[in-house]
């Protein structure tokens, strides 16, 4: 299957009848599909609902900080969610709404084969690595084997615990240098040829 294929087949799901009702829409991802690094959020929020793009509202504005804070661009990764769809009011997914989303991203992750995958916050970790209590995981590497292939995995805190933290300075610093980390990864398994993002659709 093809990335724009499972895009356009996740862009009508109704598997999660509580998420059709509070979603406007489906938010798939965004970035660059051929990244060899993939970003895994929580779940879209009303910013992203409204506009269609994960990570654009207030905690977006703080992952493209602490991205730029290390030279990545958003456009050199893809960045998508636990789960694609708003819950009301912001609350938790559902364990169900998990597990009804979880296809869609083994099947994501199939398609790109990232060599590297951030997971912000508890849940995204918590989906990838199966471990919980991101205070002790975050900044931290793992590998594990997706498809027999070896895949880094480096949890980070979620930068909505940042705003609710008021802006805390010292967690702001523990997240930039978790930043730097997540760089180090990323130029360590870089590919000899970088692939260029082309858009047939
Ligand atoms: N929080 C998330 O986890 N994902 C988003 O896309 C936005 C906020």
């Amino acid at each position: 299957m093809l990335f724009n294929q499972l895009k356009e087949q996740y862009s009508t799901c109704t598997k999660c009848p509580a998420l059709c009702q509070s979603r406007s829409q489906v938010v798939f991802g965004s970035g660059n599909p051929q990244a060899q690094v993939l970003f895994i959020g929580e779940a879209p929020g009303a910013s992203e609902d409204k506009n269609g793009i994960p990570f654009c509202g207030m905690s977006g504005k703080i992952l493209t900080e602490l991205l730029t804070s290390v030279g990545i661009s958003r456009e050199d990764v893809f960045i998508t969610n636990t789960i694609l769809c708003r819950p009301q009011d912001n609350r938790n997914p559902a364990k169900d709404e998990v597990q009804n989303c979880r296809e869609r991203l083994d099947k994501l992750i199939t398609i790109m084969k990232p060599k590297v995958i951030v997971t912000i916050g508890n849940f995204a970790t918590e989906r990838i690595l199966g471990k919980t209590g991101i205070k002790s995981l975050r900044g931290k590497i793992f590998e594990i084997m997706i498809n027999d292939t070896a895949v880094k995995i480096v949890p980070a805190v979620h930068p909505a615990n940042l705003l609710y933290n008021g802006r805390n300075p010292e967690i702001f610093e523990q997240m930039k240098n978790d930043f730097k980390t997540i760089s180090a990864v990323i130029a360590d398994n870089k590919p000899k040829i970088q692939k260029k993002w082309m858009d047939f659709s």
